[in-house]
């Protein structure tokens, strides 16, 4: 299959348009010419109805391609005493950041700052214990106390991937307290493992953490993809986080993050069938607890946009045809780094 990506906005393959009215699954042929309608040629995205901009992350796993290197942003002057704070997921890239800042650092004067759910997957937990104790610093958790679902409660407000209290109410408040009263924003640096793949959620970042500054180590060349840290923390004998061996793209709250596609949801189906089943309850509680129908998820075909209960979900998954659900709508991954309004 040819892997030639245009330099324009969208990764546009021409496909057989007969294949689209067949009913069948939209597969990419690449090489062939004449065709005239557009599906994305890494997510089957019809683009028709949802344009879609080629990212680096779409290079790098289509073509092999890095991207040039940009000019690396303005380093701020280590001083002595200032604290370094890596904020901590229990997912790989913050162990690359945080490993990258004591490196660079030291141990003594860095915090790795994680804000527990209780709602993450079992093994992400024993990750934690085997990292920190290879890089020499404690974990400093902090902890609102509450779960996902209990916060959805709360706030009378299931979350969704355009608004999810959760990650305000349990990662971003509960930080900020911990950074409010341990720390002078003058002499800290937080650190964020978000990467290179997406610069464009930078300004949106520094401006949450405002007055705190924030650096990107995984922004800076050398570029690498989230396999390579995957692979740097076997060949140093710490065993990721099993939910990346058991297929998720993201090691959040389980694989039942409110910010997460039908693929996601349908891989914790087959993954986790008791977490969906809870899941799958408490949607139905909160649709009674408000007094209408509401969902995590939203059934976007054919360009109009309907509920789509985590029941209806399963049936679809579980009749086996892929044409009823969006396999390649695995979502975002912005807990710690978006606000509240949503993907940033
Ligand atoms: S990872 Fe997802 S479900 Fe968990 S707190 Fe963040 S937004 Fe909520």
């Amino acid at each position: 299959m040819s892997t030639h990506l245009s330099p324009s906005r969208t990764h546009s393959r021409r496909v057989n348009p007969h294949t689209l009215s067949s009913g069948k699954l939209h597969h990419c042929c690449g090489s062939s010419s004449g065709y005239h309608i557009c599906v994305c040629g890494c997510c089957r995205h019809d683009l028709r109805t949802a344009p879609k901009t080629v990212t680096n992350h779409d290079r790098v796993r289509l073509n092999g391609d890095v991207p040039p290197p940009r000019p690396a942003a303005p380093r701020r002057q280590a001083v002595a005493d200032t604290l370094h704070v890596p904020q901590w997921s229990s997912g790989i890239q913050s162990w690359a950041v945080a490993r990258m800042v004591v490196e660079a650092q030291g141990r003594d004067n860095v915090v790795l700052l994680f804000a527990d759910t209780r709602a993450e997957d079992a093994d992400n937990y024993r990750f934690n214990t085997d990292a920190s104790a290879l890089l020499g610093v404690p974990l400093t958790v902090v902890r609102d106390g509450r779960t996902p679902q209990e916060v959805n409660r709360d706030e009378r407000w299931l979350g969704n991937s355009r608004l999810a209290p959760c990650s305000h109410e349990l990662k971003q408040k509960v930080c900020r307290k911990w950074l409010q009263d341990n720390t002078d924003p003058a002499s800290t640096i937080l650190y964020v493992g978000v990467d290179w793949t997406e610069p464009e959620r930078r300004p949106a970042i520094e401006r949450m953490w405002a007055p705190w500054p924030v650096e990107f180590p995984l922004m800076s060349p050398p570029y690498r993809p989230k396999d390579h840290w995957l692979r740097e923390s076997r060949a140093i004998g710490l065993e990721p986080p099993s939910m990346y061996r058991r297929g998720y793209a993201h090691a959040n709250c389980g694989g039942a993050c409110v910010r997460g596609g039908q693929a996601q949801w349908a891989h914790l189906l087959r993954d986790n069938p008791s977490l969906y089943a809870s899941w799958e309850r408490h949607e139905a509680e909160m649709s009674d607890l408000l007094g209408r129908e509401v969902s995590v998820l939203r059934d976007r075909r054919g360009g109009a946009s309907a509920r789509l209960p985590l029941a209806v979900l399963r049936r679809r998954a579980e009749s086996g045809d892929s044409e009823l659900f969006d396999p390649y709508d695995w979502g975002g991954c912005g807990c710690m780094v978006d606000t509240i309004g949503g993907a940033a």
